[in-house]
């Protein structure tokens, strides 16, 4: 059985997608390519299985929809399946439609899978809009994806689609989290676990998943080739009611300290690999952590890679911070979301307005690059609120406690608590999902969004301050820092013109 995963080219004048990013989705300027970490995982899991697998990513291979089309129809899989995310849903319905017709007029059999948060939030929505055959709902996708075909694997020809059967409860169970087409009914096999055990999944193959493609053009990276890890799905706080990943697959867990020390120390010395960002939602803290350091540093793995990942102010102390650093960690992303408490607490943040300079201080203190996202747009924020977020912001970056950053506007994704608020409170402007995608607000603001828009210019306008631009240069090693800087620099030209061009 033959199985494509894939990316299937996608409109790119606003710049390029980031499916693969777990939480948020956003267009980039400058290409940057983030390792789509569970769906390389399922491949992974059906390639060991014994299926033919075929990774297929055409927005970082650049490949145009016929040369998609071309690769299909060689090809002829039995089963493509394609991560979804809310601003690019309704571009994926015409791929579905097109792969499936494709299908038809050359006469093979074709299942198509969507899987991802905008469908786990709406099913019932991609069925009604095109021809999906399948969607696998929760964060388990690639469990379930491989559930899935080891069934259709044994029951090819199972009448009408009427899995609910004897099957349900044989070896071959489909399990809970599957929508499927049983004539003209949509049915599903009941509401998704995520109870599966994450040390029970193999290593990423980084060559079936083409690791070269993710290993270059991403602006977080300061040492390359870099790659992406997950150590834990997803964040063990998961609350902030903006949060997709989070609270649509509210259940953490991590895998154990030394599972993922084995996968870092497997891909220094197979891949040569100089930097690796931990894509959980956020980094597992206290005991784990303190292991995970030690183990780095017994192992010799500080010396040799760089880590990044996610974090919370706050969670970790100075002496943690530390430790981190001496384990190899540079670059830490804090959400800093606003400067209101008033928001912080609305959002569900639970985190205490000072505790930010004070975490983010202490972390640049022990040497560590924090990278803070900032987000305006919030309705209920006034127009002074959100002037106080971006003095904030700039505070943190000209004392040089918060070492870069990211602006963007809040975006409440179907399924999160938040849209939900918005949509009860008639506080949204639209619902075509293609404008969910950051480049403008959705939410209704108490202020004109041309203005909300200038604030969020306007924090990349520090950039270009000679108190920022002076201390960086006082912070450059060697060639790496130059190189990183010189990429940072692009991309927020790449904002800024992007800005100017849209206002
Ligand atoms: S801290 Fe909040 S925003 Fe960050 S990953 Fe966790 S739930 Fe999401």
């Amino acid at each position: 059985m033959k199985i494509i995963i894939c990316f299937p080219p996608l409109s790119n004048e606003k710049g390029y997608p980031t499916l693969g990013q777990n939480r948020q989705f956003q267009y980039f300027k400058e290409p940057t390519y983030i390792y789509p970490v569970v769906p390389a995982t399922a491949a992974t899991m059906l390639a060991k299985r014994g299926f033919d697998v075929v990774w297929l990513d055409c927005i970082s291979q650049n490949l145009s929809s016929d040369k998609f089309r071309d690769i299909i129809r060689k090809e002829k899989p039995d089963l493509v399946a394609l991560e979804t995310k809310t601003p690019v849903i309704k571009q994926e319905w015409r791929v579905v439609d097109d792969l499936k017709r494709l299908a038809r007029e050359e006469g093979w059999n074709l299942n198509v899978v969507l899987f991802g948060d905008h469908v786990t939030a709406l099913p019932q929505e991609s069925f009604d809009n095109c021809g999906v055959d399948f969607i696998l709902t929760g964060g388990d996708y690639d469990f379930l994806l491989l559930n899935l075909c080891n069934f259709l694997k044994e029951f090819p020809s199972l009448p009408a689609r009427d899995f609910n059967g004897p099957v349900m409860t044989g070896p071959y169970r489909l399990e809970p989290g599957i929508w499927y087409r049983a004539g003209n009914e949509i049915k599903n096999t009941g509401t998704f676990k995520l109870d599966h055990d994450l040390n029970s999944l193999p290593f990423i193959d980084r060559d079936l998943t083409r690791w070269p493609l993710y290993a270059y053009k991403n602006g977080n990276y300061r040492r390359t080739p870099g790659t992406y890890i997950m150590s834990a799905r997803d964040c063990w706080w998961g609350k902030c009611t903006f949060c997709g990943w989070t609270t649509i697959y509210p259940h953490y867990r991590a895998r154990g300290v030394k599972n993922v020390l084995n996968e870092i120390e497997y891909l220094v010395n197979n891949y040569k690999i100089k930097e690796i960002m931990d894509d959980s939602g956020t980094f597992p803290v206290g005991e784990w952590l303190n292991n995970f350091c030690r183990g780095m540093i017994e192992r010799g793995l500080n010396k040799k890679v760089t880590l990044d990942c996610n974090m919370r102010f706050g969670a970790v102390d100075r002496p943690g911070y530390e430790l981190m650093r001496k384990a190899g960690f540079r670059f830490l992303l804090f959400g800093l979301e606003s400067a209101s408490q008033q928001t912080l607490d609305r959002i569900n943040k639970n985190l205490k307005a000072e505790t930010i300079v004070s975490s983010c201080r202490a972390a640049r203190a022990a040497g560590l690059y924090p990278h803070i996202t900032l987000m305006f747009g919030y309705p209920w924020e006034s127009y002074e609120d959100a002037e106080k977020t971006l003095q904030l912001g700039k505070y943190l970056l000209k004392k040089d406690y918060a070492y870069t950053m990211q602006a963007t506007v809040v975006i409440p994704y179907p399924g999160t608590p938040l849209f939900d608020e918005c949509k009860k409170n008639g506080l949204l402007y639209t619902l075509d999902w293609q404008e969910y995608d950051m480049k403008k607000p959705v939410m209704k603001l108490s202020f004109a969004p041309d203005k909300l828009m200038s604030l969020v210019q306007s924090m990349y306008a520090v950039t270009f301050s000679p108190e920022f631009i002076f201390r960086k240069l006082l912070s450059i090693r060697d060639i790496n820092d130059i190189k990183y800087f010189g990429r940072g620099f692009l991309k927020v030209l790449g904002h800024l013109l992007d800005f100017r061009k849209r206002s």
